[in-house]
């Protein structure tokens, strides 16, 4: 398989040198040169590994990753994504929060993590993994790469501006993992992490890399329990899995485009999103106008540009094409609230402020007499944001394990001024510590 640019303006390449790269050299986003089929049938015994290797072998194939594929799935997918039934038997609930950090992004951190390993020559030096994060993204990062000989992760954050458990669940690892909080905001590490990424020289002494959300590595593995829910729903209920993502960057909902694409049951993909309104208005028929970021409950969505839009367009060709195929259902912080404190009654579940968005957009389909078989992607485990859950729902959201182990251990960070060269003196200063 080779991947071509969505501006058209770079030479196809193979899964390998596109992981590398993150970007096309022309500035645009990486996509396969055709969308794969593949026959996709449900055997009771199947796990979400082997859905992840059945998804995944076609965009490996003739590459170093083929013969690695199994074991690469094995280790990434090695917790579930179960489908659990609500209160009403049509309304589901894909939890894809049990991993590590307790968030989605677990597994594709963990492929892409496994991948650049698998991908590094015996003796390169050591790399460095810069990520600016609003939360989630760091934490799936830090934990993908925690510990892992050849890779130095440096992860870039608003002080003050993420959730307490989400802090800690950045600054808990080991010593190759290293947490900036910046004296800023989000878009202040964002332009920090790309002034730096576009500094050429820099990229080379510090073997730069980064694990953004437009890399490939956090795309493709995505597509595996989108295929995985709706095979096991089609066999037991002979109809497809319509399916509402909550979306930021439009990472996950581009998977699920994917997995469709490919041949899995799904039906209609709705993508829920928060008070961020650049989705809703290009589906409501305005052009696609950059938006500046709004901050709501939903932090991780809190996208002004959905980075991932560009590939949506490429794939559907036109604007009209994109509109027919697909719709957004925003939820402001109020709809956030109300659905959280109800959810418990209606639902028998806790959301987090994430799955509280797809949850609204559920309630819309209804309330418009949609009676389709529906799962909400629950996108991250509630006691994440328990600051907010809590007081809405009257009692406390158990930790789940890996989330309570993480808030045991002790904490490690560094305070960093909101200052390009800041970071770059950084970045500099540590590379050629000896031993590193
Ligand atoms: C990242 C994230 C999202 C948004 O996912 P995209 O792939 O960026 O659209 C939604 N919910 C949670 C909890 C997240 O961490």
């Amino acid at each position: 398989m080779r991947f071509v640019s969505t501006r058209g303006q770079s030479p196809a390449t193979g899964i390998a040198d596109a992981l590398q790269a993150g970007l096309a050299p022309d500035g645009g986003l990486y996509v396969p040169e055709h969308i794969p089929q593949v026959s996709l049938q449900f055997a009771p015994d199947q796990s979400l590994a082997d859905t992840a290797c059945h998804v995944l072998r076609p965009y490996v194939a003739n590459s170093a990753l083929a013969g690695r594929l199994a074991g690469l799935c094995a280790q990434a997918f090695s917790f579930p994504a179960p489908l659990r039934a609500l209160s009403s038997p049509a309304d589901h609930l894909l939890e894809l929060f049990h991993g590590p950090t307790a968030a989605f992004k677990d597994y594709a951190a963990r492929f892409l993590a496994g991948a650049l390993e698998a991908l590094r020559p015996p003796g390169t030096p050591e790399d460095t993994v810069l990520v600016a994060t609003s939360g989630d993204t760091g934490a799936a990062v830090a934990a993908a790469f925690d510990g892992r000989p050849g890779f130095r992760v440096v992860i870039v954050y608003p002080d003050g501006r993420v959730s307490p458990r989400q802090a800690h669940g950045l600054e808990c690892w080991g010593d190759n993992v290293e947490a900036l909080r910046v004296d800023g905001t989000f878009d202040d590490c964002q332009r920090m992490v790309k002034h730096v990424l576009a500094d050429a020289e820099l990229r080379r002494r510090c073997r730069l890399t980064s694990a953004n959300s437009i890399s490939l590595g956090r795309l493709l593995p995505q597509i595996a329990y989108h295929a995985h829910a709706a095979l096991a729903f089609t066999h037991a209920h002979a109809t497809p899995l319509n399916l509402i993502v909550p979306t930021g960057n439009l990472g996950n909902a581009c998977a699920a485009w994917l997995a469709r694409a490919m041949g899995a049951p799904l039906g209609e993909i709705v993508l829920a999103t928060n008070a961020n309104p650049m989705l809703s208005r290009f589906f409501a028929g305005e052009p696609p106008r950059p938006q500046a970021t709004i901050a709501t409950l939903a932090n991780a969505m809190d996208v002004g540009v959905p980075s991932n839009f560009e590939r949506l367009r490429h794939w559907h060709g036109d604007d009209t094409s994109l509109r027919q195929a697909m719709r957004a259902i925003a939820a402001t912080d109020a709809d956030i609230r109300a659905v959280i404190a109800a959810a418990p009654e209606r639902h028998g579940i806790t959301p987090c402020p994430h799955t509280a968005c797809g949850l609204h957009a559920l309630h819309r389909l209804r309330e418009d007499g949609d009676h389709r078989p529906w799962a909400v992607a629950a996108t991250a485990h509630p006691a994440k944001f328990d600051s907010i859950v809590t007081p809405l729902v009257g009692r406390d959201v158990p930790l789940p394990p890996a989330l309570a182990d993480c808030l045991a251990r002790p904490r490690r960070y560094a305070q960093l001024a909101a200052d390009d060269s800041a970071l770059r003196t950084l970045l500099l200063d540590t590379a050629i510590l000896p031993g590193r």
